[in-house]
Order: C-alpha cells, then sequence, then structure tokens
C-alpha cells in the first residue's frame, strides 16, 4: 500500500539491502520493502516522538521485530557501526535539509554504497552537496502524484572525477537530458509562477530595478533549458 512517490523510491533499493530510512515516519517503506523480502535489515530512524511510535507500531503489527529496527535520533546518527548499513533513504523532507542530515552524518557514509533522496524542494542544493562529496548522481526520476510533483535522486560514491555545469545543477543531469513530460510541466508551472510575480512587482509605482532583473533572468533560463 506504498504511495507511487515510496513505491519509486522503493524501487532503487537493491535486493537484499542493509537499509537506514531517516524520517521514516510510519516506516511503510522499510515495512514494504521487508514483507516482499527485498531487504535484509532496515533501520528507520525518527527524531521526533510521534512519528517513532507510529514506526514501532507499524513494525510490530507487521511481525517485522527484528527486521526493522526503530531508532529515536537526529539524522544519520541512529545508523551503527554494526549495522553495515550499504543503503539510505532520505525522503520527504527539503533539500536543504537532507544535505544537512548527509552534512553531520558523513561518518556514517564510509560504507554506504547508494543513497536514495527525494526532496520537496531545494533539489538543485543538494545535488550541489553531492557533487562536492563526489556523489555522481546514477539515476533521477520526477513524477506527479495527488497534483504534486515529486522528484527522486539516487547517487553512489564516484571514483572518477566528474563536474556538473551549473545549469546541470538547476535541472537535474539526466532529467535534462531526458526532458520528459513531467519535466516539462514542472518547469512550464515554475514559468508561469514567477511571471505572475513579476507582473505584480512591475505594476508597483517603482519597481525594484535588481529584483525584476533576477525574475527575468530566472525566467529566460528556464525558458531556453525547455527548448
Ligand atoms: N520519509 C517519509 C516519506 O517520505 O513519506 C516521511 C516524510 S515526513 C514528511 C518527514 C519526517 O522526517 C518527519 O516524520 C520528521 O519528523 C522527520 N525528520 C525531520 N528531520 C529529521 C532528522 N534530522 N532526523 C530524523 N528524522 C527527521
Amino acid at each position: 500500500h506504498l504511495s507511487k512517490r515510496l513505491a519509486l523510491v522503493a524501487s532503487f533499493v537493491p535486493q537484499g539491502a542493509r537499509l537506514a530510512d531517516i524520517g521514516s515516519d510510519h516506516a511503510y517503506l522499510p515495512a514494504a520493502l521487508a514483507l516482499a523480502g527485498k531487504i535484509k535489515l532496515a533501520v528507520a530512524g525518527e527524531v521526533v516522538a510521534g512519528p517513532y511510535q507510529n514506526m514501532v507500531n507499524e513494525i510490530q503489527q507487521n511481525g517485522l521485530d527484528g527486521q526493522i529496527i526503530p531508532r529515536l535520533a537526529d539524522g544519520l546518527a541512529a545508523v551503527h557501526p554494526e549495522d553495515h548499513v550499504d543503503t539510505v533513504v532520505i525522503a520527504g523532507m527539503g533539500g536543504t535539509l537532507i544535505a544537512d542530515i548527509l552534512e553531520r552524518g558523513q561518518e556514517q557514509l564510509a560504507g554506504v554504497q547508494r543513497l536514495i533522496l527525494q526532496p520537496n524542494v531545494g533539489e538543485a542544493r543538494l545535488r550541489a552537496w553531492l557533487q562536492a562529496h563526489r556523489y555522481q548522481i546514477m539515476a533521477e526520476r520526477l513524477l506527479e502524484e495527488d497534483g504534486h510533483i515529486y522528484e527522486i535522486i539516487v547517487a553512489e560514491p564516484s571514483l572518477v572525477p566528474f563536474r556538473y555545469s551549473d545549469y546541470e545543477l538547476e535541472f537535474g543531469p539526466l532529467l535534462l537530458e531526458e526532458k520528459g513530460p513531467v519535466f516539462t510541466q514542472k518547469w512550464r508551472d515554475y514559468i508561469q509562477r514567477q511571471t505572475a510575480v513579476l507582473r505584480q512587482i512591475e505594476a508597483a509605482k517603482q519597481p525594484p530595478v535588481a529584483k525584476v532583473k533576477q525574475l527575468q533572468s530566472a525566467i529566460s533560463l528556464v525558458k531556453e533549458a525547455l527548448a
């Protein structure tokens, strides 16, 4: 009973993974993966008591004690060395928060081979963090569910040097290459919103020149990407 969004996130978890799901809320994702026999073990991390209790209940109700370990902890502090976690999911938060959790959890990331990230906003910031820490983007997906557009970024530690352009960091190197229908919709919506803001600002008695210029160049950059 996973949402379309969480099912797509789950599809990137390798068979037999030792998973950490940080900010797991109800532990729906690790529970579904464990019930499907896809993972060896999962750590479900939560920093808030309410969601932590939701996880404990979900694990008990599904008879998954021992297979999914709930931990009340901030970010990757939920991951202990003896867990030997190789796959990390962080989904349903802002890109800045995800980057911050990764930044503060670098020690726990040492043996991790795959990050599966689903930022709600701030994707460019997150991609910049990945690049700065030598994680290469292996897959990117956009999906629409209930009127929202969600982005999924799959990254792995890279042995070879690589560099994304600012353009690729903004739009996603693989999404840009593909330019699928949801990509087009996402950025058309963006243009529409920003154009409305621009019109409002321009209607002012003394429109702030710097802000107008900034909006105009942001809009034309996106138009260029869509072309
Ligand atoms: N991952 C689930 C999903 O994608 O459906 C739940 C997303 S929910 C919107 C975000 C969850 O992250 C909340 O339950 C919140 O308590 C938790 N969270 C926020 N900051 C966190 C942190 N630093 N460490 C662990 N959990 C955190």
